[in-house]
């Protein structure tokens, strides 16, 4: 038996609690599956969305939610991985249509999983968790643009989120000019800490804005969507780029065509879940290196199982600040 969170649907409701879980109950062992003992998992966004069931996150019941974790391979049926390697990992489906990570046991394709880099614990690596991840997949798409800090400001919205602490993080160390756009300004100490040269409003970017505006931005990592991504497009410089991770204000995309156009800028897409394996291990390389430990511990507070219910429903409501790395055997 092991403890995981369990999301269930049927007459009774929509749920999400601790149980304890028979190994039976695990996806069937299968040519390339291995078994993973979990150290950690973590509270992202979606996970939220699927513990609440606010968005329909989980596609089958009942299911163990969590969309990442890091641990230690117990077994292996995959020719890549042996037991007592470290391992990660991120989206493909896992918390959505397969057996998630918020739990002390997880059986996966080997072909998902990533090697921890070294110089990271599997404590940190969830403390980076998806948001982290997700955050350098976007450095890496800015960079791949061409993006130096000599080329001007970065904007990076949500700043307070998971994303956007780690963007922050990690762009400041690289060198550049970052400016953080939150709803919590008595946060902006904080996000100067992590690294921001310079915080603004998020009420500055949330409105409907016009087509084009004064060129202000190098690059932008957004974690927020809508109105946000439109005025962020709006106001990148001549052959700019901007990195779409996120969705925190809304789906919609409100925009004009005036800033590709007329500026050439460049939106790139930021998908975490179905990304390439040797994309992955280059972000987690990456961040291995990039991420200032420091400041990573300083964004983070580690919480139980049993926490990690009302840790889905806080992050949803814009209580979380940084990262919450779930001990799943605490
Ligand atoms: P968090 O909740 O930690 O961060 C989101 C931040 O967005 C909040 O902290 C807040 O920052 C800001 N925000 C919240 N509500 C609004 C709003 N209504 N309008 C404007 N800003 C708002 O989430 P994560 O960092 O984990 O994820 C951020 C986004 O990225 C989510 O939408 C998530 O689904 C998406 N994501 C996408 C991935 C991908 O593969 N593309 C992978 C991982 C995440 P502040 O208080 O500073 O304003």
């Amino acid at each position: 038996m092991f403890k995981a969170l369990l999301v269930e649907k049927d007459d009774a409701g929509y749920r999400a609690s601790v149980k304890d879980i028979a190994d039976a109950q695990l996806p069937e062992v299968a040519e390339g599956a291995v078994t993973v003992r979990i150290d950690y998992s973590t509270i992202n966004y979606k996970d939220g969305l699927a513990i609440t069931g606010k968005s329909p996150v989980v596609r089958k019941f009942p299911l163990v939610a969590g969309i990442d974790f890091a641990g230690v391979v117990e077994t292996s049926h995959h020719a890549a991985w042996s037991p007592g390697d470290k391992v990660v990992l991120n989206g493909w489906g896992v918390g959505e249509s397969h057996s998630g990570g918020l739990a002390q046991r997880a059986r996966v394709k080997g072909d998902w999983l990533v090697a921890l880099p070294d110089g990271l614990s599997t404590r940190q690596a969830m403390a980076i968790g998806t948001a982290g991840y997700t955050a350098m997949l976007s450095v890496l798409a800015l960079e791949g643009h061409g993006l130096t800090p000599a080329s001007g400001d970065v904007l990076v919205t949500g700043a307070n989120g998971g994303v956007g602490s780690v963007a922050i993080a990690l762009l400041s160390r690289l060198g550049y000019r970052v400016v953080a756009s939150t709803g919590r300004p008595e946060a902006a100490d904080a996000l100067k800490q992590l690294g921001a040269a310079e915080v603004i409003a998020r009420d500055e970017l949330s409105a409907p804005g016009k087509p084009l505006a004064k060129e202000r931005w190098a690059g932008v990592v957004d974690a927020v969507g809508s109105h946000t991504l439109a005025n962020a497009c709006a106001a990148t410089k001549l052959r700019g780029a901007v990195a779409a991770c996120g969705l925190a204000q809304g789906m919609d995309f409100p925009a004009s065509v005036a800033p590709f156009i007329l500026r050439g800028i460049t939106l790139y897409g930021i998908d975490s879940v179905m990304a390439p394996l040797a994309l992955r291990r280059r972000a987690w390389e990456r961040l291995a290196r990039d991420l200032d430990a420091a400041k990573l511990e300083a964004m983070t507070r580690e919480i139980g199982l049993a926490d990690a219910v009302a840790a889905g429903s806080d992050i949803l409501a814009g209580k979380v600040a940084g990262r919450l790395v779930v001990n799943v055997n605490a």
